[in-house]
């Protein structure tokens, strides 16, 4: 038997009692559940007992010193796992833990979703990621990645927070006046108090940076990032739109570049407006229930791509967020051929994301090259 194992039942699978001797484990709401015909309080006290902290081995030798059976508790954790009902810890999620009762506590609505990722707990533990804009949406979406584990961090911004600035989850009433980047700190330590928020001095080390100014996709520093092969994400509200993507994975998927250079062809006046655009700091935007969506639709982008589960749906794409319409709008940017960004190239990715082949019925909801003055002035 492997002690590398730590089974975890998380708390939140309920335990329901069926008749005298039957519980049934989860089956509800749709979700994976099982029914044990014939278990009894000390069995039920074991599998409640299920916490990850103990390898499979000590659970067995506990129950067997409680006189119950270990092959039949044994078996038991097996029909579970196979169930999809137990998850397992291992030694470098424990470590990559933090410690204490009031963490553990913290982490144990999260642990469950991560457990199910192949990065595992320990993935986002130690995964850097920087915000570039304490915005409405940069700030809640900060402290959101900061609550589901990532272990560093850091939110950049030069400016004061104004009273416009403040949003649910982000950046309060009391901060106006005071440095964006600070104030962006304490709204993450409230969210993760042990989160590690140290500034980065360069782009090494990044695993991702999000872009949360709402036209820092055509920010000079962003062709900085993309030169040093960071990762970077945009994730903004542009009038009343939230706009997550495109994720660009420099060398691999369409960049930046690309998607400037199609709305370039869709209206050859772009890069004037796009100037005016980027001249000087946009004024704070979106409704606090377009700003959170924004933020909560980033969060699951960047999670996507540090627990490496599946291809993060922004990639060569925007999902556009219209509240309140429930269903969002995924515009599709491809490589373009004038681009000298390298995804245009044969080399393949050399890890995750797996950048997804383009299907048919592919939700592309308006190409890139309709609508001319709406897709060359507010990118809608
Ligand atoms: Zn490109």
């Amino acid at each position: 038997m492997s002690d590398t194992l730590h089974p975890l039942l998380p708390a939140t699978t309920p335990l329901l009692r069926s008749g005298e001797r039957a519980v049934q484990v989860g089956g509800v709401d749709g979700g994976a559940g099982l029914l044990l015909d014939d278990c009894g309080a000390g069995l039920s006290a074991v599998l409640r007992a299920l916490d990850g902290r103990r390898s499979q081995r000590a659970v067995l030798a506990d129950a067997a010193r409680d006189g119950l059976d270990t092959g039949l508790v044994g078996q038991v954790l097996d029909r579970l796992r196979s169930a999809g009902l137990l998850l397992d810890l291992d030694d470098a999620d424990l470590l990559a833990a933090d410690a204490g009762p009031a963490a553990a506590a913290r982490t144990a609505t999260e642990l469950p979703a991560a457990l199910t990722r192949p990065g595992g707990w320990r993935a986002r533990r130690r995964a850097v990621v920087v915000v570039e804009g304490a915005t409405r949406v940069g700030t809640p979406l900060a402290a959101m990645l900061a609550a589901s584990g990532v272990g560093r961090v850091s939110v950049r911004d030069p400016g004061l927070t104004t009273a416009g600035d403040a949003v649910v989850g982000g950046l309060s009433a009391a901060d106006e006046g005071r440095p964006r980047s600070l104030a962006a700190a304490d709204a993450v330590r409230r969210a993760s108090p042990l989160t590690d928020l140290r500034p980065l001095s360069s782009d090494a080390g990044t695993d991702l940076v999000v872009l949360a100014r709402p036209w820092a996709a055509s920010d000079p520093l962003v062709s900085g990032i993309h030169r040093s092969g960071v990762p970077h994400l945009v994730a903004t509200v542009r009038g009343q739109t939230g706009v997550v993507g495109p994720l660009v994975v420099p060398g691999v998927t369409s960049c930046l570049r690309c998607a400037d250079l199609h709305r370039r062809d869709a209206d050859a006046r772009w890069p004037a407006l796009a100037a005016q655009l980027t001249a000087g700091e946009a004024p704070p935007s979106g409704t606090a229930v377009t700003c959170v969506l924004t933020a909560a639709t980033a969060a699951m982008q960047v999670l996507a791509y540090l627990d490496g589960s599946a291809a993060p749906g922004a990639l060569e794409a925007t999902i556009e967020l219209r509240p309140p319409h429930p269903v969002p709008r995924v515009r599709r940017w491809p490589v373009h051929p004038r681009c000298g960004c390298g995804a245009a190239g044969e080399e393949q990715p050399t890890g995750p994301p797996i950048l997804p082949a383009p299907r048919a019925g592919d939700p592309v909801i308006a190409s890139v090259r309709t609508d001319r003055p709406r897709q060359g002035t507010m990118g809608g």
